[in-house]
């Protein structure tokens, strides 16, 4: 399986970080950030090749 890369803004401490999406199917689920180890809800999109990433404090959601 590949995996796409995927640069978003943390949003709690605002460092752009990698995050690794399985690009087979959208899901959303929570990844800690590899910065300052808080809990970002991570929403993805997968339209074919296009993928969308939304991330959100996981206690507020999207
Ligand atoms: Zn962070």
């Amino acid at each position: 399986m590949f995996l796409h890369e995927e640069q978003i803004t943390c949003p709690f401490c605002w460092e752009i970080i990698t995050l690794l999406v399985d690009p087979s199917e959208s899901q959303t689920y929570t990844e800690d950030c590899s910065v300052c180890c808080q809990p970002i809800l991570v929403n993805t999109d997968i339209q074919g090749d296009h993928i969308t990433v939304r991330v959100a404090q996981e206690d507020l959601g999207f």
